[in-house]
């Protein structure tokens, strides 16, 4: 599958629609999900176009892939998620129900979260 330019994430990348920042740094930008399923529903992307997990590993920079990481943890810290903990998720493809298809994790907590599937 080929990345699409359009899909909504890139729109917010180039900031042609709005998001609720929560952090940033050079090639990374985080958001409130806009349909949140838990207290802390928290969106991390890369700002480069990758479709999923495996494309960002096999052709990002490592500054990227760094940047990315520290975001994650930066917001962990922020949100005082370490010692109740949270849920970290990238969902890839038909099997993984990626809706949208631009690479992003999904950062969960602020309550106990439950059994991972049902
Ligand atoms: P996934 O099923 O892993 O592709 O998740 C996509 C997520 O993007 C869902 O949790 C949606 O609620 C969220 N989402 C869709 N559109 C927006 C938007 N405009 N701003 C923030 N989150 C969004």
């Amino acid at each position: 599958m080929n990345y699409d330019e359009n899909n909504i994430f890139a729109k917010i990348i180039r900031k042609e629609i709005p998001c609720e920042l929560v952090g940033e740094n050079s090639t990374t930008i985080a958001f409130n999900d806009i349909s949140p399923r838990a207290p802390i529903h928290i969106l991390i992307i890369p700002k480069n176009n990758y479709l999923n997990y495996h494309d960002f590993i096999s052709l990002a920079e490592k500054e990227e892939l760094i940047n990315l990481h520290q975001l994650i943890n930066k917001i962990i810290k922020e949100k005082k998620l370490e010692n109740d903990g949270y849920r970290l998720i990238t969902n890839t493809g038909i099997n993984g129900n990626q809706e949208v298809k631009h690479l992003h994790f999904h950062l969960l907590g602020g309550k106990n979260l439950g059994i991972m599937i049902n």
